[in-house]
């Protein structure tokens, strides 16, 4: 096992392939994930996951396609932003808002879902993974309020919501789960040092800016989140 590798969606070794879900789960939480789906059946809802795991060329490549205008930059409301407009160090807080560093994703941990509800999915819906789609009047309401009452009585399953606020680093995300056993290990790991080590190590995009604001971006968009997965 290697764990800076699992962290850093370097390698797929902790993983299993859910064909059910079309992604990999961490081996040790792949029953919970059962778990839980069935949980959500017994109470007509359909979870289904729309992300799981990711590597870091993907995370990479998401990050890479947004610098260069393929993918849209959101602002908080939703309105797209046009990269060319943008410092290096705008830029990379726009990214940084709704997108991890490759490296730093929690998607390369395969503990890390986004989920939707399949049975409240309108006909011919495109998932925009907005919090309005969550929230009150939204096609996944039911879902979101039925995960938030989890997360404080069902301990046994480990579940926590990440981004449930926004604590002024990465976007308020009401459909990112987590099964939150393994993150402890994850995050003790997760030390500035390790983070600027692998920034300098590897090719990630933007790494100039990252380096002169390197404290900030640890501490804002990294640290400031460790702990919330225990609800
Ligand atoms: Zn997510």
């Amino acid at each position: 096992m290697n764990l800076k590798n699992e962290i850093t969606g370097k390698t797929k070794d902790h993983l299993i392939w859910s064909e059910e879900d079309k992604t990999y789960v961490h081996r040790e939480v792949f029953t919970q994930l059962k778990a839980l789906k069935n949980v959500g059946r017994s109470k007509g809802i359909d979870l289904r996951i729309l992300s799981g795991y990711r590597s870091f060329e993907t995370q990479k490549n998401i990050v890479e396609k947004k610098i260069k205008g393929t993918l849209p930059i959101l602002n908080d409301y939703g309105e797209v932003k046009d990269p060319k407009s943008l410092t290096p160090s705008t830029l990379l807080d726009s990214i940084l808002r709704w997108s991890a560093l490759p490296g730093f994703s929690r998607h390369h941990w395969g503990t890390d879902f986004d989920i939707y509800d399949k049975k409240t999915l309108p006909l011919n819906y495109q998932i925009q993974l907005v919090p309005e789609e969550y929230q009150k009047n939204g096609p996944f309401q039911k879902l979101s309020e039925w995960i938030e009452s989890l997360s404080s009585s069902q301990k046994e399953l480990g579940l926590s919501l990440p981004y449930k606020k926004d604590l002024g680093g990465v976007a308020k995300e009401p459909w990112h789960i987590s099964f939150s056993a393994l993150a402890p290990q994850y995050e003790e790991t997760l030390t500035y040092d390790f983070f600027i080590n692998f920034i300098h190590t590897n090719d990630i995009p933007l790494k100039k800016v990252i380096l002169e604001r390197s404290q900030e971006i640890y501490n804002r968009f990294i640290k400031a989140y460790f702990g919330c997965s225990t609800i």
